[in-house]
């Protein structure tokens, strides 16, 4: 067995430096490729843009017959055959985007042995046409990308997926690789027993992504912030990724005002004008695309500057993987995500809202973990790295709290301030007003409601808004108030630890607001 490794290895080799013009292997790559040439079933579970594309294309080059290729995403498939094709390798794709006629095109071209390499939505899997179809190739290996979309527990559960789990049976003596970027552990033993993987060689690679610098940045006036960020990118590519269709149009009509040529992208747009939009981006014609998450699988562009989150993420997960899509070519690239804890509260609100199911719990479990992300006094990469079931400690000094850690300073008089605001008036109002009525502002809402007259009326006058904003965060999330949500929006109320704080009877140690909006934006990036 040892001397036939290394001819079938160095084939691979020689496909690696020929056909895609590298000279080595990355990491993780040559194992993997070794095991599907050996004839078995593997799980490859790599970062974004770590390079799994290869692990399944260079075996396609070295097997005789055909290789099946399902990826979920028809413009990911796209891009890819395009790609292969450019490099001389005989790939094509089916798809229910397609006519009848170009399908029946390509089914010949598999059928008379002149494709390497077929991609097929998952759709096209196991019905009766793709057996009739199917049974007429020689199919040598499977490759089964996004393989998480099997899962419930993944972020991205795709029903057509579970069919293919039926494959390994049809194709005994095919190897099938899963390729997946999600990485917890539940997800993985999902994928395996779908797929009904045999004696699976399993590859888990790093998830650290050393190149890119994680900041956080607080919400104060989000628009303005994410303008400013964009500005200061000075023409470099990037995403900006939001929750919600009418937003990505508004904000891509703002940086337009801006002069940076931005575009939206999201499922709501009519096909042509979504590949426009993605070609555009592809080839540096457009700086900018602010797309809801439907967008992130499909692009494969490797010199993504920065990726800024406007909205939180609903998991580790989905955030890690999609603002994995910067610097895929290793230079140094911004991941900024903008925050806002109301942001938290109302998709747990929108979880807690659905009925109770196993799904519903997978929800809140996950939202939980990128909470914490975002609320973390310590190192953003150690959060994700050890979230992810690597076993790190050592600070990262490449994300906002390693570069500007932050100073604490003694709370206990600002919470009293916003403490006896809150309960003066009434628990009835919400953070803007609370923090109106503290700064003494002279609005007519105050006036009609007579809170000028309350002995809490300006004590907070030396302070901005957005430093009052910082603080009371920081006391929702120590638990010391609540945001309660009603009719008119979140009403502050105080919680049963605020009364010793308000006695002074405990020491309050606060982190002093960070008031910059982009704090470590400014230095240069190594
Ligand atoms: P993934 O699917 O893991 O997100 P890709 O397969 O798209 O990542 O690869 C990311 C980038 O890395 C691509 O531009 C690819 O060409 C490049 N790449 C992959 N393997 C190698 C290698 N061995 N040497 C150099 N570049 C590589
Ligand atoms: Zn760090």
């Amino acid at each position: 067995a040892e001397e036939q490794k290394i001819p079938v290895i160095s084939t691979a080799l020689s496909r690696l430096q020929q056909v895609f013009g590298y000279q080595n292997f990355r990491q993780g790559q040559e194992e993997v490729i070794r095991s599907a040439l050996e004839g078995r079933d593997s799980l490859v579970v790599m970062a974004t843009g770590s390079g799994k594309s290869l692990c399944y294309q260079i075996p396609a080059l070295c097997f005789p017959g055909l290789t099946l290729v399902i990826s979920p995403l028809i413009s990911l498939m796209k891009d890819q055959v395009d790609q292969l094709c450019a490099n001389g390798v005989a790939a094509d794709y089916l798809n229910s985007a397609q006519s009848f006629e170009q399908q029946q095109q390509v089914q010949n071209k598999a059928i008379s042995g002149q494709l390497k390499l077929l991609y097929l939505s998952p759709e096209k899997v196991m019905t009766n046409g793709f057996f009739h179809f199917i049974s007429q190739c020689r199919v040598d290996f499977i490759a089964i990308d996004e393989a998480h979309c099997i899962s419930q527990w993944g972020h991205d559960f795709r029903p057509e997926y579970t069919r293919l789990g039926g494959l390994k049976a049809c194709f005994a003596n095919a190897p099938v690789m899963a390729l997946t970027a999600t990485a917890d552990s539940s997800t993985r033993q999902d994928i395996l027993r779908h797929l009904n993987l045999q004696r699976p060689y399993i590859y888990v690679g790093s998830f650290d992504r050393p190149n890119i610098r994680y900041t956080l940045v607080e919400k104060f006036k989000p628009m303005e912030q994410l303008c400013r960020f964009v500005a200061a990118q000075k023409g470099k590519s990037g995403i900006v990724y939001c929750n919600s269709r009418s937003k990505a149009e508004r904000i891509a009509e703002t940086l337009r005002k801006q002069g940076i040529a931005a575009a939206a992208y999201h499922a709501g747009l009519e096909n042509g004008l979504r590949e426009r939009v993605q070609q555009d981006f592809q080839r540096d014609n457009l700086q900018v695309v602010v797309a809801t998450i439907a967008f992130g699988m499909g692009i494969n562009k490797s010199n993504v500057r920065f990726v800024a989150h406007f909205d939180l993420s609903r998991s580790i997960e989905a955030y890690y993987q999609e603002s994995g899509r910067a610097g895929r070519d290793d230079l140094a690239a911004e991941a900024v995500l903008f925050y806002d804890p109301a942001d938290y509260a109302w998709l747990q609100r929108m979880i807690a809202e659905k009925e109770e199911s196993p799904q519903r719990r997978i929800e809140q479990y996950k939202l939980e973990a990128i909470g914490e992300f975002a609320e973390s006094q310590t190192c953003r990469r150690l959060v994700l790295l050890n979230y992810f079931g690597e076993n790190r400690q050592t600070p990262c000094n490449n994300c906002d709290i390693c570069l500007d850690p932050p100073k604490k300073y003694d709370g206990l008089l600002d919470a009293q301030k916003i403490l006896s605001a809150i309960y003066r008036l009434g628990q009835r109002y919400g953070i803007q007003y609370v923090i109106a009525v503290l700064r003494g502002l002279q609005n007519q809402k105050i006036r009609e409601n007579r809170h000028d007259s309350l002995s809490v009326y300006g004590i907070g006058r030396d302070k901005s808004k957005e430093y009052w904003q910082s603080v009371i965060r920081q006391l929702i999330h120590l638990g010391f108030i609540r945001q309660v949500f009603g009719d008119v929006g979140a009403v502050l109320q105080l919680t049963e630890s605020a009364r010793p704080v308000l006695r002074g009877e405990v020491a309050l140690s606060l982190a002093t607001p960070r008031l910059s909006s982009l704090p470590v934006l400014h230095r240069a990036q190594k």
